[in-house]
């Protein structure tokens, strides 16, 4: 299956064991020509009220950078902490981006480790 044929059908990464769909797009809001494709809520499947906040970055010696974007226009903000954690279960290095959605109220992570050559996706919520 070729990447286009992925975002023709508005699927961007499946589940192969249960077929699925973790993130998808909605094609009707999306610019394929400008490469933007506008992700649907991994939870209740909305393609308006999405917002992507936060990213956190953490390594595999619990070193843990935390970045949440506040705001709009001139009252924008961004809020940054780092601390110390435990470490996660990786070799290297984890990058997760956090969400929330105004239909479901639902927070989402979507989670991109490195461990030992690959690159695993996870998704959590509280939705
Ligand atoms: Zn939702």
């Amino acid at each position: 299956m070729t990447r286009q044929g992925l975002i023709d059908e508005g699927t961007m990464t499946i589940n192969s064991t249960s077929d699925r769909a973790l993130l998808t797009a909605d094609n009707s809001s999306s610019n394929p020509e400008r490469n933007e494709h506008a992700l649907r809520c991994p939870e209740c499947g909305e393609a308006t009220g999405l917002h992507i906040d936060g990213v956190v970055v953490e390594n595999a010696a619990g070193q843990r950078l935390q970045v949440d974007a506040e705001g709009e226009d001139d009252g924008a903000r961004l809020n940054i902490r780092l601390e110390n954690d435990e470490p996660h279960d990786g070799r290297r290095h984890m990058f997760s981006l956090t969400g929330s959605c105004e239909h479901c109220r639902g927070n989402f992570s979507l989670g991109f480790k490195q461990h030992k050559g690959m690159t695993y996706f996870s998704k959590t919520s509280n939705a």
